[in-house]
């Protein structure tokens, strides 16, 4: 079964990418022959709906080092990225996008960086963005912006989920507790020696982008309250604010009263009440991500289920068939 530890694991988190995949395995395939090493593939295919799986399966057949690791539903990119830190098993792993906008090449760069200058993380730091859209690079760069704030750490600007980490850091990664884990905030906060290596970034080799505004929204919210109690101390000002401002009205009011030019005070009454409310509701909203967040952490649900992983199907049975089989033993 499996073979002796490989230097390098290349982990690919692909949801839905048929489109890509015959000119990614047709580029990655001669490139990592061409590295020298022993290395594996670990395909994490994160529930796709179209040809992905048959297609990976078609591909182990011929691909020796390629591994088919198949999550149960589509449980996002990050998900998928941890399933493949947990079953990697190279000394070495780098993460990269299906969809060839990291240049497969920058692999032997990463790896030479990370071993000449011993360092156990190596970033792929973005040197040129003008293939994305101009809505994508300025909400990239804000994201950026905040994520070095909030983490208090030096986050390399521009750097995507393509990397390079050693055994070590994998171990660390697996190592902690929490669900949800962003990695490109994660790796940095745990502080390893690190260098970065420029690349340009390229368009999509094929298909559409799997990351929808909704998934990019619940990375950047997942962001911000796996690492900064920020917005909790947000609600406090805010709160502190609201505070001040209804004793202003408060105190205007007293006196425009003193004063004997008092009128039916609708105005300021709705204004009060609707500024407060409004305060308080944002305050309780906020309470209420951070304790949704431990409830959900304290439910300990797994974050991914693994269906399937070629490496324990040394025959190769597709994973379709390997569901159909309704004979127990060939299960
Ligand atoms: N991806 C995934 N699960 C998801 C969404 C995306 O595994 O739910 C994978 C996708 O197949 C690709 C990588 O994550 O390999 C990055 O996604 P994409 O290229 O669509 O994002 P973009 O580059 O547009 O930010
Ligand atoms: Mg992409």
């Amino acid at each position: 079964m499996p073979a002796a530890v490989p230097v390098l694991s290349v982990v690919v988190p692909m949801y839905d990418e048929e489109d890509v995949l015959p000119i990614f395995f047709e580029r990655m395939h001669p490139l990592l022959d061409s590295l020298g090493i022993s290395y594996e593939v670990v395909a994490v295919d994160d529930g796709s709906r179209d040809a992905t799986a048959t297609l990976l399966t078609e591909t182990v057949k011929t691909w020796p080092q390629l591994r088919l690791v198949r999550l149960l539903r589509n449980s996002g990119h990050q998900a998928a990225l941890s399933a493949g830190f947990r079953r990697a098993r190279g000394e070495y792993l780098v993460s990269i996008d299906a969809d060839l906008q990291d240049p497969p090449e920058v692999i032997a760069e990463l790896l030479a960086a990370a071993r000449d200058q011993d360092v156990d993380v190596v970033y792929g730091v973005r040197s040129d963005r003008s293939s994305d859209t101009w809505a994508k690079r300025t909400t990239a760069r804000m994201y950026y912006r905040l994520m070095c704030r909030l983490v208090g750490r030096e986050i390399p600007f521009d750097a995507g989920d393509f990397r390079l980490v050693s055994r070590r850091v994998v171990d660390a990664v697996n190592a902690l507790p929490e669900d949800g884990r962003v990695f490109r905030l994660v790796i940095p906060w745990l502080g390893f020696p690190s260098t970065a290596i420029r690349y340009v970034r390229a368009e999509r080799a094929a298909g559409v982008t799997k990351y929808t505004l909704r998934k990019r929204l619940g990375l950047a919210f997942d962001s911000v309250t796996a690492f900064s109690a920020a917005p909790l101390r947000l609600a406090t000002w805010l709160g502190l604010l609201g505070g001040l401002v209804s004793c202003a009205v408060v105190v205007g009011a007293l006196v425009i009263k003193l004063a004997g030019r008092s009128i039916p005070g609708w105005t300021s009454t709705v204004l009060a009440v609707a500024v407060i409310g409004a305060i308080q509701l944002l305050c309780l909203g906020l309470l209420g991500e951070y304790v949704a967040r431990l409830f959900q952490s304290s439910q300990k649900r797994p974050q991914f289920l693994v269906g399937y992983d070629s490496l324990e199907d040394p025959g190769h049975h597709t994973y379709a068939e390997a569901l159909e089989s309704s004979d127990p033993e060939q299960r």
